[in-house]
C-alpha cells in the first residue's frame, strides 16, 4: 500500500509503498477514505522538539484524524464487522491504568496517540483498535467522518461547564477554534466572539456560524470591545485555542469575575500570568482539555453534528499523491480543514 512515512529526524516525509499491516487481537484493519491535518502532523512534518518530548516513533507513518471502512478484524472483536465505517478516536488507552478505570481513558497514564506512537492513517489501509474505532452512519461522506475527531475536542472543549445563555470568547481562528466558536452558538451561549490576527480565517468563520462576532486580534482593541459589549462585567467563557503566549494572557484578560477559562491551544513556552487579579480575585475556573472524553464527546458530537456546517470547515481536499501540497497547505494559515482524499 501507500503511505506517507517520516523515516529520520530530518524535516520532511517519503511517500511509499509498504507491506498492508495485519489487524492482531482486539484490532481492525481500515480501508482509509479520508484523513485530515492537524497541527501534530506539521510538528511531525518538521520534526521538532515536541516529537522527542513525546516519545514519536521513527520510522512512522503519519496521520490520525480518519474515516474509513473496516474490510478485516481481529481476533476477539465484537463491535464490527468488515463494511463498517468509523471514524478514529486517536487517544489509544491501556484500558488498565487508575484513569482507564475511572472513566477517563482519554488521560490514560500509558497512553498512546495514533500516528504519534503507533502508525497512523496517512496511508491507504491503518489498524485501529477496536476501542477507538467509533462507528459512524453509512452516509456519512468520509471528509465529514475524518473531521468528526477535532470536532469533539471542539465539542468537549465548549461544553465541559455551562455555556447556555453565557457569553463566550474564542481566541484563534483555526478549524478547532472555529468549531468551538460554532459549537458555543449552537449550543446557546448568549453572544459569541472570535478573534484572530488572519482575516482569511475570521472570513471562514463568518461562513460557518451565524451570529458569531468577529475581532481582528491586531486591528481591533478586542479587551475593550468585549468589555463593552458585555457591559463591562468580562466574558462567561474564554476559551483559548491559539497557543500562542498573547493569547493565553488575553484569554485571562478578558474573562470576567467567577468566569471561566478553557485552555485548548498548547503553548510552546512557559506563560507568565497576574494570577492575584486574574485567577483568585476573579475566582476564575480553569480547564485543560486534551482529546476527547471517551466516549461522551463522541455522543455529544453526534448531536451536534447536524447543527453546524462541518463541511464549510473543510478548504481544501488533496489527493494522497499530493500530501506535500496538502501540508504546505496548512503551513500558509490560508486554510480550514485540510482533508487527504486517499480511497474512495
Ligand atoms: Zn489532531
Ligand atoms: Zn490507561
Amino acid at each position: 500500500m501507500r503511505a506517507v512515512l517520516k523515516t529520520t529526524r530530518d524535516k520532511g516525509i517519503e511517500l511509499r509503498d509498504v507491506p498492508i499491516p495485519k489487524p492482531q487481537a482486539g484490532e481492525v484493519l481500515v480501508k482509509v477514505k479520508a484523513a485530515a491535518i492537524c497541527g501534530t502532523d506539521l510538528h511531525l512534518y518538521e520534526w521538532t522538539d515536541w516529537c522527542e518530548n513525546v516519545g514519536a516513533k521513527n520510522p512512522l507513518v503519519l496521520g490520525h484524524e480518519f474515516c474509513g471502512e473496516v474490510v478485516e478484524v481481529g481476533e476477539q472483536v465484537k463491535s464490527l464487522k468488515p463494511g463498517d465505517l468509523v471514524a478514529a478516536e486517536t487517544h489509544i488507552p491501556c484500558g488498565h491504568c487508575n484513569m482507564c478505570r475511572t472513566g477517563k481513558q482519554h488521560i490514560c497514564q500509558d497512553m498512546k496517540i495514533l500516528g504519534v506512537h503507533t502508525d497512523g492513517c496517512f496511508a491507504e489501509f491503518a489498524v485501529l483498535p477496536e476501542v477507538c474505532a467509533w462507528k459512524l452512519p453509512a452516509a456519512t461522506p468520509p471528509k465529514i467522518g475524518a473531521v468528526y475527531e477535532p470536532f469533539g475536542i471542539a465539542v468537549h472543549g465548549v461544553l465541559k461547564d455551562h455555556i447556555a445563555g453565557l457569553s463566550t470568547v474564542v481566541i484563534g481562528a483555526g478549524p478547532i477554534g472555529i468549531l468551538c466558536a460554532a459549537v458555543a452558538e449552537a449550543a446557546g451561549a448568549s453572544q459569541v466572539f472570535l478573534t484572530d490576527p488572519h482575516d482569511y480565517r475570521l472570513e471562514l468563520a463568518k461562513s460557518v456560524t451565524q451570529n458569531v462576532k468577529t475581532l481582528h486580534a491586531k486591528r481591533d482593541d478586542v479587551i475593550a470591545v468585549i468589555g463593552s459589549e458585555t457591559g463591562g462585567q468580562g466574558a462567561d467563557v474564554v476559551l483559548e485555542v491559539s497557543g500562542s503566549v498573547s493569547g493565553v494572557r488575553t484569554a485571562f484578560d478578558l474573562a470576567g469575575k467567577g468566569g471561566r477559562v478553557t485552555l485548548i491551544g498548547l503553548p510552546s513556552q512557559e506563560v507568565p500570568l497576574d494570577l492575584v487579579n486574574n485567577v483568585i480575585y476573579k475566582e476564575a475556573r480553569i480547564y485543560g482539555i486534551t482529546g476527547r472524553e471517551m466516549f461522551q464527546s463522541w455522543y455529544l458530537a453526534e448531536r451536534f453534528v447536524d447543527k453546524i456546517d462541518l463541511e464549510r470547515v473543510i478548504t481544501h481536499v488533496f489527493p494522497l499523491e499530493e500530501v506535500e501540497q496538502a501540508i504546505a497547505t496548512v503551513q500558509s494559515r490560508m486554510a480550514g480543514k485540510v482533508v487527504i482524499q486517499v480511497q474512495d
